[in-house]
């Protein structure tokens, strides 16, 4: 679909399909990073106080990713299209959401550019913060630990 790309941000989440009995749902499998939880009850409190204080939910949150792309033009004899240089880079904003399904276009300005980077920025950070937060409050929830009185 896209050629000569660099993906400049992950997706964060995969697709892919499982056969189960016949049948073919579609799952979506979260990817999270595994978060050191082999501490001290004391610690992992200590570690919860922390990330939730630091949780946010800044007002330019974005799930997507930035691409970086170079394109040939539409004139036969331009350079792009005799070994020379391709245009760009154009970078385009893509969202998955879902199977097949991805809502994706180009930002025109430096400024829409910057917003986009700092907006996904925000949204992966938090996400971090709270994958990590749960990854803690299971290894609690094991411990027989009470979860709320932080
Ligand atoms: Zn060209």
């Amino acid at each position: 679909m896209f050629s000569g790309l660099g993906v400049l941000s992950h997706f964060d989440s995969i697709f892919f399909l499982v056969a189960l009995g016949g049948v073919l749902p579609i799952l979506t499998l979260y990817m999270a990073r595994i978060y050191e939880t082999a501490k001290s009850t004391l610690a992992l409190r200590h570690r919860k106080r922390w990330l939730l204080a630091q949780l946010k939910i800044r007002p330019d949150c974005l799930r997507a990713s930035l691409v970086e792309r170079f394109s040939q033009c539409g004139k036969a004899n331009c350079q792009c299209h005799h070994g020379g240089e391709k245009h760009g880079p154009f970078y385009y904003l893509t969202q998955c959401l879902a199977v097949g399904k991805i809502n994706k276009f180009l930002l025109k300005t430096p400024a829409q550019q910057q917003a986009a980077r700092s907006a996904i920025e925000h949204y992966r950070q938090l996400q971090e913060h709270l994958e990590e937060l749960s990854q803690i409050n299971a290894e609690l929830l094991r411990r027989e630990e009470p979860l709320r009185n932080d």
